[in-house]
């Protein structure tokens, strides 16, 4: 349980991403703390779309959200909910502000308001609205007004963020803020507080690019009579060379990352880390992270990208996850690759294999290509090397025994292997490798008892003819 709340309250988070873009890595992070923080408190999580930016928000992005969020297991127990769906909402907040004057119409034209900025830029002060229209509506009739927030004068906005602890700001650092435009659309701030109040969010945790937000969202709430939740403001992510993550240190979507052949559980493994920790534990399972995971844990300090540690953390979850959950992502990239998984051994069966020897399940299918395709010849480098005219008898031993095999398994292969070496008195190896080049093309493959395995008898038998064949057409030429 979440440490420190009432008892009775039920902890409701929500991610609100703005839909202009994919999912990216930070986004991802972030809903998964919003996601982790309620589920293990047992409370509900919450999709917000905040598409109120009509011109930069697409249906597209939106989907891709959806996408990143269902690829990653982030599952909702509300939403997606639309702020598009909800001006009739926002406007009729506003006009309550409005009818108690805790908000006004403001009538400033553009050119004061830029005269305004122009002066107080010069005087070396920070721009701000100077109240012009508080008391008053100047000029009322003549342009359209915009709504803003009469945000308290003077005193200090004090709140406990839970990452960053006490944070002050005095009201006289903060303007008016408009919360409708003169078309009536409400902003960000705006939205965002009548949101998380209509949906009684417990705990708002964002990024902490909205740290300087939060105060003029606290005073809003006030002005509504309502007591704001908890706020926890995470650190960017950033890359290797601590600038902010941006698409130039490579894949910063999360989709990107399944199609580069990264497990989900690996990356949300990865994410949670970037930022929280547990001692020096590395590896969590989703059921431990719902046991330890809190907010209140989560280092202020950005944390940087690491993709080795990606790296390592998808190996292990492609070991360590059962091969049926592994193959359910791999047939993915099969399709993905072109690479048809029923002319094949089971994905499960090459899962077993090959987890071990790749870093992603791109590289897995791409180099499991011999096992569902035919070669496309022998590698010339690899064939002169280990098909030679010596080889001959060594083939022929092999797919004589290999034909008349029983029990097509790894055990029983490795065998048939060590016969034929005893029986011609030959080292493993100079049986070994010919077969090898034979089988997969090149001298790079698992090891010999399971390349036979996956390749399956009558794709070995076939290959070994061929390399018998090219073996013989050698010894003539010679
Ligand atoms: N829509 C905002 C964003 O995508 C998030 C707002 C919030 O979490 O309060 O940055």
């Amino acid at each position: 349980m979440a440490r420190g709340l009432a008892g009775a309250m039920t902890v409701r988070t929500r991610f609100a991403p703005s839909p202009t873009g994919v999912l990216h890595v930070g986004g991802a992070r972030t809903a998964l703390f919003c996601w982790l923080q309620a589920r293990a408190a047992g409370g509900q999580f919450i999709l917000r779309i905040e598409d109120t930016d009509l011109e930069r928000s697409t249906a597209e992005s939106v989907q891709a959200i959806l996408d990143g969020m269902d690829w990653l297991g982030l599952d909702y127990d509300e939403g997606p909910h639309y702020q598009s769906q909800r001006f009739e909402r926002y406007a009729a907040v506003a006009e309550e502000l409005l009818a108690q004057g805790k908000a006004y119409r403001c009538y400033c034209s553009k050119q004061r308001l830029e005269a305004l900025r122009a002066q107080q830029m010069q005087a070396g002060l920070k721009p701000r609205y100077d109240g012009h229209c508080r008391d008053g509506a100047a000029g009322a009739g003549e342009t359209s007004p915009v709504v803003r927030f009469r945000n308290p004068a003077d005193g200090t906005v004090v709140f406990e963020d839970l990452v960053r602890g006490t944070i002050r700001i005095s009201n006289a650092e903060l303007d008016d803020l408009v919360i409708a435009r003169p078309d009536g659309s409400p902003t960000y701030n705006f939205t965002v507080v009548v949101d998380d109040l209509d949906m009684r969010i417990t705990h708002v945790i964002r990024g902490d690019d909205h740290i300087n937000n939060t105060p003029r969202q606290i005073n809003i709430y006030r002005a509504l009579g309502a007591e704001p939740p908890a706020f926890a403001h995470v650190p960017m992510i950033l890359g290797a060379d601590g600038a902010r993550l941006s698409k130039r240190h490579g894949a910063v979507g999360v989709m990107q990352y399944r199609d580069l052949g990264y497990l989900p559980q690996a990356l949300l493994n990865y994410l949670v880390r970037l930022g929280w920790s547990h001692g020096d534990q590395e590896v969590f399972s989703v059921a431990e992270l719902l046991e330890r995971f809190d907010v209140r844990d989560v280092n202020r300090k950005a944390a940087a990208f690491d993709p080795d540690k990606l790296d390592w953390l998808n190996q292990h979850y492609q070991r360590s996850l059962p091969a049926a959950e592994v193959a359910g992502h791999l047939a993915w990239q099969f399709e993905a690759l072109g690479i048809d998984a029923g002319a094949g051994p089971p994905l499960t069966d090459l899962v077993g294999v090959q987890a071990d020897r790749v870093k992603t399940l791109r590289e897995m299918a791409e180099q499991s290509r011999v096992f569902y395709q035919e070669l496309e010849g022998f590698e010339a480098g690899a064939a002169r090397k280990h098909l030679r005219p010596v080889c001959e008898p060594v083939l022929r031993a092999l797919r004589e025994r290999l034909r008349d095999l029983v029990d097509w398994s790894p055990e029983s292969l490795n065998n048939v292997v060590r016969i034929v070496a005893d029986e011609l008195e030959v080292g493993m190896g100079k049986v070994a490798q010919p077969l090898r080049v034979a089988l997969a093309g090149s001298a790079v493959s698992p090891s010999i008892d399971r390349t036979l395995w996956l390749v399956g008898r009558d794709r070995s038998l076939r290959r070994l003819d061929d390399a018998l064949e090219y073996v013989v057409f050698r010894a003539e030429r010679h």
